[in-house]
């Protein structure tokens, strides 16, 4: 039995996009489950953008994460001992753990994973959190109708490629927006999306909506929020009435302070939002997916539905190793992966 693990730790805050040195790789004494409590194995650690969050010391809807402190994360885990009467060495688990080699787990926060069912990691992404939210976001505050135009950014991403091909399922016009030429491709060519606006290729919002409009002759009925900056910009004026923004994410601003921050550097952003929200009457939703974990029965009961008919594709971007997990988090936010991002720390065997 291994007497020592590896964990990365939040080093210091960062000031604007995180850096290496934000991250501090550690060694320590393995961990002794207490009663109630299972020492797992981490083989699959999620990264995801709200972790970027988190290193701030600001209010929000979740504890920052103390500096010193392990950075926390979505894992896939197996069990190597537990003092809890519903888990045995060798179950694999999924819950919230950290950027780890190893964790003590509380049982009650756990799930039991059936390897047999779907690959392990797809509770992760597309069968996880961000395919919930996908599903929630889209359902509850999009309120989707069949011929309906939908626009999702970050539409390759975890969250953006499940929204965009629910939308087609649901019979939508679904245009995305991506960072680069080969993620529009694939959103077309193999999610089916109706078309994909490069968001990097257009300097500046006015170029990014002149693309967006030629690409949603009808307007936009729906535009799922991943991204804010300039994306919501050029999406802001194709609204139609009674229109619906289910205010998922708003990555482009995560490193530099918010949507106010940009309007205290001049951006005149709000009041365009402000109005056009107002003479289109549209639906504004933020929404956090943990009040929302009690639906994922019927989630997955229809999302796995579409894994296993073949109507429902995903995609995973697999950094190895724990020690890469900064560099891959890092990249993440800046659109550096392409699909799912994930962190593979040890092997299931
Ligand atoms: P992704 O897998 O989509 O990865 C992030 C992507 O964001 C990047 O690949 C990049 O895609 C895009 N991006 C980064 N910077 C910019 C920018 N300046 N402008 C436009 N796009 C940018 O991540 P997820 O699918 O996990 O998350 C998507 C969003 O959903 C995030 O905002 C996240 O915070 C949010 N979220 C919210 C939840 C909630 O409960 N409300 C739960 C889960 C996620 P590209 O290269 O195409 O630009």
């Amino acid at each position: 039995m291994q007497t020592e693990m590896r964990r990365i730790v939040l080093a210091r805050r960062p000031e604007g996009a995180p850096t290496a040195e934000d991250f501090r790789l550690e060694t320590v004494a393995m961990p002794v489950p207490g009663p109630g409590e299972v020492l797992v194995r981490i083989l699959y650690l999620s990264l995801d953008p709200y972790m970027r969050g988190r290193m701030n010391d600001a209010k929000s809807y979740a504890e920052p994460v103390a500096v010193g402190a392990p950075m926390g994360g979505g894992c896939v885990a197996r069990v190597e001992v537990s003092n809890a009467p519903d888990f045995a060495p060798g179950d694999i688990v999924t819950g919230m753990m950290g950027w780890a080699s190893h964790w003590v787990a509380d049982a009650e926060g756990l799930q039991t994973l059936d390897p047999d069912a779907a690959p392990i990691s797809t509770a992760l992404g597309v069968l996880g959190m961000p395919g919930l939210t996908a599903w929630v976001g889209l359902n509850e505050y999009g309120r989707p109708k069949e011929g309906e135009t939908l626009v999702v950014s970050a539409a390759t991403g975890a969250v953006g490629s499940v929204v965009g091909q629910l939308g087609r399922i649901y019979g939508l016009r679904v245009v995305g927006v991506a960072g680069g030429a080969e993620k529009c491709a694939y959103a077309v060519d193999t999610l089916g999306f109706d078309a994909c606006v490069d968001h990097r290729a257009a300097a500046d919002a006015r170029a990014l909506r002149q693309a967006l409009s030629a690409a949603c002759p009808a307007g936009v009925d729906i535009y799922y929020e991943n991204v804010g900056g300039k994306t919501l910009e050029a999406v802001l004026p194709l609204m139609n009435v009674g229109g619906r923004v289910p205010v998922c994410g708003m990555i482009a601003w995560y490193n530099s302070g918010g949507p106010i921050a940009a309007v205290s550097q001049g951006s005149d952003l709000l009041p365009k939002l402000w109005r056009t929200i107002l003479v289109n009457r549209l639906s504004v939703n933020g929404f956090i997916i943990f009040d929302h974990f009690h639906r994922y029965p019927e989630f997955a009961k229809e999302v796995g539905g579409y894994l296993r008919d073949g109507k429902l594709s995903y995609r995973e971007d697999v950094a190895e190793g724990l020690e890469s997990a900064p560099d891959a988090f890092m990249a993440m936010l800046k659109g550096g992966n392409f699909g799912k991002q994930l962190v593979k720390v040890s092997e299931p065997g």
